[in-house]
């Protein structure tokens, strides 16, 4: 599979986040242009006598100046209509770049599927199947929409799920970067059934270090593992990757969810651990949950509760190692700890939740302005807007769901203004 593709998936996914409507589009894609932005329909490449790379450059320094009306389709999405060509012309222009840029044709189609309303379907497609035949149908609307059609794209869809999805989910999957010692067991399923929700902290019950905790593991008859170990100075270790489901908790079905964490500890009651150790799990539990994209950390005190609980994406469930066998782990120090441990995670991974970066705020931003946009008028000032329509002074833009879009509740910037006023002074004669 080409370099383009993976391009594309990954800026896919980072805007739709659901592989499944990734595939859906990008089997489309693929039919059209076999992924090459430069791609111009082949008949016309000989019509025109132009290869992709010289019809993309002519376009680029001006010297063809017909892009626009030519009908001939192009790039990734093989824009054919005049009107879409135009906006792909204008936005690689105000970008700066080639008309032929994978990047700018990728942020030009996000934009035409919001337009289009398509973007929801994708996030929420359940099925290759559906998501391609509604890009099909709604989106690039080809001559061809044969079920034979449908066919084919979805099957395309299908390969590049099949490349990629898995490919996410080895990334996404990713490992500590407090470790300081890393000693891999073979007491281990590799990889873990299921994705990351539960924590699971465990006491040692002894004060030991993570090169003795590796030791310890290393061996296969000990028929025992922890993805982490906390030692007594606070160092972490290492001894099952998090992608891995280590044999920690007497629970296959929770360590198959869990990120299970030895804790250096006392050897008698109630199995205290080192404040430098207490520090270093807080510091751990928290890096855990932010690479696993949680920003909650639950502590259920009610075993059936808290395993019959099914946590929303953004949450992480603590559990106890003697909920699963006949053990007082993580004794008492830790257990009576578990609510305030909870409580302290959740609140770190909510602090910088203010902090917003530039291009989230762009993102929320366009959000916002699109809520506006979709919205209709208020009442008050209905005549105004009918009046504004019907003499033409406001003209609308962007036609969503056949319906063409007056936005009167978004922003008007000065260049808006300057057009009506401009359409004004011709209505009176002024100009
Ligand atoms: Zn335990």
């Amino acid at each position: 599979m080409n370099q383009n593709a993976k391009i594309a998936w990954d800026y896919l996914m980072s805007k739709i986040q659901n592989q499944i409507g990734v595939a859906g589009l990008l089997g489309n894609l693929y039919a059209e242009s076999g992924l090459q932005p430069t791609n111009l329909q082949d008949t016309y490449n000989k019509a025109f006598g132009l290869d992709d790379e010289a019809y993309t450059r002519a376009v680029d320094n001006g010297a063809y100046e017909n892009f626009v009306n030519d009908s001939a389709g192009y790039g990734l999405a093989q824009w054919t209509w005049w009107s879409r060509k135009k906006n792909l012309l204008d936005f690689a222009t105000s970008r700066g770049t080639s008309i032929g840029n994978i990047y700018t044709q990728l942020e030009f189609l996000w934009d035409e599927l919001s337009s289009y309303g398509l973007t929801a379907m994708l996030r929420g497609a359940t099925s290759i199947r559906s998501a391609s035949d509604e890009i099909l149908t709604k989106f690039e609307r080809p001559l061809d929409q044969s079920d034979k059609m449908k066919e084919i794209r979805a099957q395309y869809g299908q390969q590049f799920y099949d490349e990629f999805a898995n490919e996410d989910g080895e990334n996404t999957m990713s490992n500590s970067s407090m470790v300081c010692h890393t000693h891999i067991s073979p007491n281990k399923y590799s990889p873990r059934a299921k994705p990351i929700d539960r924590i699971t902290i465990h006491c040692v019950v002894g004060q030991a270090s993570p090169e003795a905790l590796g030791h310890l593991f290393a061996d296969p008859k000990r028929y025992a593992s922890s993805n982490y170990g906390v030692g007594p100075d606070g160092r972490i270790g290492m001894f099952v990757e998090e992608k891995d489901c280590s044999w920690c908790s007497s629970s296959r079905l929770n360590d198959d969810r869990a990120v299970t964490i030895e804790t250096a500890s006392d050897n008698f009651h109630p199995y205290a651990v080192t404040d430098a150790a207490y520090a270093a799990l807080l510091d751990l539990c928290e890096d855990i949950c932010r690479r696993n994209g949680k920003r909650k950390l639950l502590w259920i005190a009610d075993k059936d509760k808290a395993l019959a609980y099914e946590p929303a994406t953004d949450e992480m469930v603590l559990t106890v190692h003697r909920w699963f066998a006949n053990k007082s782990c993580p004794g008492e120090y830790l257990y009576s700890r578990q609510g305030q441990i909870a409580e302290e995670v959740t609140r770190r991974l909510q602090e910088d939740d203010e902090e917003m970066t530039y291009d989230q705020f762009k993102e929320y931003m366009n959000q916002y302005r699109e809520e506006l946009q979709a919205a209709d008028g208020s009442d008050w000032s209905q005549d105004d807007c009918n009046w504004a329509i019907s003499s033409g002074l406001i003209q609308g833009g962007g036609n969503v769901n056949g319906k063409t879009q007056y936005m009167f509740r978004d922003f008007m910037t000065r260049e808006q203004l300057a057009a009506v006023l401009h359409r004004f002074a011709k209505k009176i004669g002024k100009e």
